[in-house]
């Protein structure tokens, strides 16, 4: 069975570890909260104490990270420290990829920017390392349970490669096109989410002020042509579903912060390929006000909280 080194340990990243572990993977981890990686190892995972030790003898490297900066840093380094000018070498020589022996295969589902995606694949295949953007949707539930969908963006063989380690956290394995693919699905696909979360929140509200009981206008929806993946598995409206963090005074779940970060990436993307995104803007904007009123924390559903208050605001 192959080594597996697991980088990122939090609210996504120890779950689908964990399924590594159940699935017969050796796995090395780490995480700079001590106690996190604490928990992987009474699971049975190597509970190392730096990244460079999680991946000595690994076959596999997997990220699971927050942003950009953090996978930049952790595979290339720290740019400004390296040395620049002409003939130089050292481009990412301070960085995770510098130190893994050509072969090993680098799996990254961090949610990022494409750009960044394809420099790490860049500086990997600089260094006959293979490489795959392979981002997640699914949020905690599905970490969970395995059954997460993997958007992958890199070669045929990268995919070919990863498909083991995929198949032991994943349900729904899907190889989108070349470098940063992966990327751009998610990023198309939380963009949408957004949209469809603030768009249920709404009908939902407008059904309140007209007297319409939730309940009976999620079930009409969801039999109807509104019916969408907030509605059904994710309900906005509280107690409409007993599980969803809406129940739950909007315990992430998936964080208004994450979203705030997905839907600027976005914003980004289609400023530099010249896209039109006129409802994700709007979107963005919401999630921003969300997330100034102290409410980053709260899970992304929650923005039907900022609905009822311009109802109220008028
Ligand atoms: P999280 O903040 O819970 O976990 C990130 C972990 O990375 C933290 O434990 C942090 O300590 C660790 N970390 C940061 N820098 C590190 C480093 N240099 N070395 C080792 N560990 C380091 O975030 P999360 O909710 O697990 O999300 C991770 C990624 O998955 C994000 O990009 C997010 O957008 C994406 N995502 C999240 C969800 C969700 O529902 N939470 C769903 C899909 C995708």
């Amino acid at each position: 069975m192959q080594t597996v080194a697991f980088i990122g340990l939090g609210n996504m990243g120890g779950p689908m570890a964990a399924n590594l572990i159940k699935a017969g993977f050796q796995v090395r981890v780490f995480d700079l909260v001590e106690s996190l990686v604490s928990g992987l190892e009474a699971l049975g995972a190597y509970a190392a104490s730096s990244v460079e030790e999680a991946a000595k003898n690994a076959d596999v490297v997997v990220t699971m990270l927050p942003a950009g900066c953090h996978v930049a840093n952790l595979y290339i380094g720290d740019q400004s420290s390296q040395p620049q000018g002409e003939g130089s070498q050292t481009t990412g020589a301070n960085g995770l990829l510098a130190k893994l022996p050509a072969g090993t295969l680098v799996i990254d589902s961090s949610t990022i920017d494409a750009e960044t995606s394809r420099a790490v694949h860049q500086e990997a295949k600089s260094r006959s390392i293979q490489c795959l953007d392979a981002p997640v949707s699914g949020g905690v539930a599905a970490a969970t349970a395995g059954t997460l969908s993997f958007m992958c963006g890199g070669s045929k063989e990268a995919f070919a490669s990863a498909r083991d380690v995929l198949n032991a956290m994943g349900a729904n394995i899907f190889h989108a096109g070349p470098d940063g693919a992966g990327q751009v699905a998610k990023m198309c696909n939380n963009m949408l989410l957004a949209i469809h979360m603030i768009g249920s929140s709404e009908a939902l509200k407008l059904g309140e002020k007209n007297g319409v009981d939730a309940n009976t206008l999620s079930e009409i929806m969801l039999a109807s042509s509104g019916k969408n993946w907030s509605l059904e598995k994710y309900n906005p409206y509280p107690g409409v579903m007993e599980n969803s963090p809406a129940s739950n005074d909007y315990k992430p779940g998936f964080m208004v912060d994450l979203m705030t970060k997905d839907l600027g990436l976005a914003m980004d993307n289609a400023s530099s390929t010249g896209s039109a995104t006129p409802l994700g803007k709007l979107a963005h904007e919401l999630y921003q006000e969300k997330q100034s009123s102290g409410d980053g924390q709260r899970d992304f559903s929650s923005i039907i909280e900022l609905i009822e208050s311009k109802a109220k605001n008028g």
